[in-house]
């Protein structure tokens, strides 16, 4: 059997797509610094990022409502292997934490990085808060991540 033969390539692949109405509402808020989430006609759940049907009774979410910047996180891992940073292109620098938070008043997580790059001084239950860019675009990465309060 002989060796496979490998091709280098290096693609540029360039994409544009709609965000939808509840993801342009959504990016809109982290423009503006703040968090938006929809809430169910049906049942008392609230979701981040807003969507148009709900996750448990899959009634309407057409209720448009700011919670605040913070939130409990119930997980997190270290990410230690190089990727590509969807936001920009480029490899993100490694280590870094990553984790799902739930913001005050919402029903579902939210996975996001972390500001703190040691995971021994993460816990779950901790509290956090979202950090936002000085300068905002209405994009996701307005939001730079989440730092622990305590
Ligand atoms: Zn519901």
């Amino acid at each position: 059997m002989s060796e496979p033969i490998a091709v280098r390539a290096t693609p540029e692949l360039h994409f544009r797509y709609a965000a939808g109405r509840y993801g342009s509402l959504f990016l809109r808020g982290l423009g503006e610094g703040r968090i938006l989430a929809s809430r169910c006609a049906r049942c008392p759940r609230t979701l981040v990022p807003p969507r148009v049907a709900c996750t448990h009774c899959f009634g309407k979410m057409e209720e448009i409502v700011e919670v605040p910047p913070r939130g409990t996180l119930l997980a997190f891992t270290l990410v230690a292997f190089p990727f590509l940073d969807p936001f920009t292109g480029v490899q993100r620098p490694i280590p870094y934490c990553y984790g799902m938070v739930q913001f005050e008043g919402t029903d579902n997580t939210f996975q996001y990085f972390l500001s703190e790059k040691d995971p021994s001084k993460l816990r779950v239950g901790q509290r956090v808060e979202a950090v936002f860019n000085e300068v905002r675009k209405g994009e996701l990465g307005d939001l730079l991540h989440f730092r622990a309060l305590e």
